[in-house]
């Protein structure tokens, strides 16, 4: 499968990395506007290298899109209309309306349409789909140091829809009421941001997302009646402990950390996303996932309390 990565900044040239190694691929160009920084990563990957899109759409099977989400539509729409197969990191687009247009690109073009929710592919998450069966409420911490990049968008595009697409993914059902705090600290748009999500089921989410804080956190845990899971993304660790019945006594507790076998979930999404393709099936995150996650980040910034 002949593959090209569009965007080569900071995390395009990781792409590029993996897509290199990866087997049955062959990395046949990298492009960026920045055409020297294209060129390194080339040399870097032993391949060709591009300043725009369209000098090398007609030789690819596949690309993978990491430049700012502002241009991911004008990008990818085209590619997918003409049947390529496209990865697009996330956020997918900077609007929901513009995610249509996607989604409806790759209906009409018929080839694989994947979006970058990273997380999913984390090995630990993997490991906890079997612990998270009913989760009542889950708390979950995704902090930062300020950045350089993506200052465009809130950071509720930006971090918190990692988390919005997995607890979309875990819970299941509909969001049924928003409470939402946001926070602009250093730049114009929000950089601390906190979300209580109810969902039809009764479960309650409570997510805080910021690019301001003094120390990286990457934490989600869930609790159910009979169990607590939790996972550490940025370590894959995982715990999981459970109540288990004592005949006339309180209950033990029993568990620990269970047993990850720690990858790195770009490299599964990389893989996932080339398999889709070849195989012709869906991939670990559809574009309907990806919009229902942006989807979901415009209500709650709409509701946002600034
Ligand atoms: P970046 O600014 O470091 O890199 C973007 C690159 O795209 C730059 O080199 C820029 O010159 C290039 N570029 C801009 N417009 C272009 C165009 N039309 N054609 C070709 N190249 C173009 O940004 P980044 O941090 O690498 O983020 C890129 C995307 O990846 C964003 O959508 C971001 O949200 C996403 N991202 C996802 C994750 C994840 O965990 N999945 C992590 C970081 C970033």
């Amino acid at each position: 499968m002949k593959v090209a990565v569009i965007g080569v900044g900071h995390l395009g040239r990781h792409h590029a990395r993996i897509l290199e190694k990866l087997p049955g691929v062959e990395l046949v160009g990298v492009v960026d506007v920045n055409r020297e920084r294209a060129e390194q990563v080339a040399a870097q990957h032993r391949t060709h290298a591009f300043a725009d899109w369209r000098d090398i759409a007609f030789a690819v099977d596949a690309v993978t899109i990491a430049t700012p989400t502002e241009t991911h539509v004008a990008v990818a729409q085209p590619l997918l209309e003409a049947g390529i197969h496209v990865l697009v990191e996330k956020p997918m687009t900077r609007t929901s309306a513009e995610a249509d247009r996607l989604i409806e690109a790759a209906a009409q073009g018929g080839a694989t349409f994947a979006v970058g929710h990273t997380e999913r592919f984390n090995p630990a998450v993997e490991a906890a789909r079997s612990y998270v069966h009913e989760p009542r409420f889950i708390e979950v911490h995704r902090l930062g140091t300020f950045p350089d990049r993506s200052l465009d968008i809130d950071v509720v595009f930006d971090l918190m829809i990692h988390d919005l697409d997995l607890v979309l993914d875990f819970v299941g059902g509909e969001v049924t009421s928003i409470d939402a705090v946001g926070v602009p600290v250093l730049t114009p748009r929000i950089d601390i941001a906190n979300v209580r999500l109810r969902f039809s089921g009764g479960c309650t989410a409570n997510l805080t997302a910021s690019r301001i804080s003094r120390d990286r956190v990457r934490k989600i845990r869930f609790f159910q009646r009979d169990s607590y899971v939790s996972i550490d993304y940025s370590s894959q660790e995982l715990e999981m402990w459970r109540l288990v019945p004592q005949p006339g006594a309180m209950p033990a507790i029993e568990g620990g950390k269970m047993d990850v076998l720690r990858e790195e979930p770009l490299a599964r999404e990389l893989a996932d996303f080339v398999a889709a393709a070849r195989e012709r099936r869906a991939p670990g995150v559809t574009g309907a996932q990806g919009r229902a996650a942006l989807a979901l980040a415009e209500q709650i910034v709409e509701r946002m309390t600034v």
